[in-house]
């Protein structure tokens, strides 16, 4: 169930004051059209309940939440028929996230179409290594 967010854009959607074109909803997550779309059918997923960012939401709620992405993904590569899709989420500001309520984007794909994701570079000598370590789990 919902817990709103006063100032919280995407609570406002759940909660339909402000409109959105629905996508899908259930008993904890929604999902609506990006309302400025990178490709047509870009569509953003959320969890009903307030949470700011991957962090914050609990392994099992996020379980759930991906259950509906791929779902999601798999409705958006056979209704508009393109052949894949990127699935993304801006965790934190530095990461260009804008809205504060946690959200998957699925982006469908056409071919041909421009979007460039990121730019890649290489490990300097040892950089890999001194990542690694202080990453792995
Ligand atoms: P972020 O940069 O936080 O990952 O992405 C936020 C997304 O929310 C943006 O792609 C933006 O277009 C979308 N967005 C912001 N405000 C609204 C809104 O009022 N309605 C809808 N449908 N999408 C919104
Ligand atoms: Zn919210």
């Amino acid at each position: 169930m919902g817990v709103k967010f006063m100032d919280c854009i995407f609570c406002k959607i759940i909660a339909g004051e402000i409109p959105s074109y629905k996508v899908y909803e259930d008993d904890n997550v929604f999902a609506f059209l990006d309302i400025a779309p990178v490709n047509v059918g870009h569509t953003l997923v959320i969890p009903k309940k307030h949470y700011e960012n991957m962090e914050d939401i609990s392994e099992e709620e996020l379980c759930n939440l991906a259950r509906v992405v791929k779902r999601i993904g798999k409705s958006i590569k056979e209704g508009l028929g393109v052949k894949g899709y990127n699935i993304n989420i801006n965790n934190k500001e530095v990461a260009g996230q804008i809205v504060p309520h946690l959200h998957f984007h699925i982006i469908p794909r056409e071919e041909g179409d421009g979007l460039k994701l990121w730019s890649q570079g290489k490990y300097n000598e040892g950089e890999a290594e001194k990542a690694v370590n202080k990453i792995k789990i």
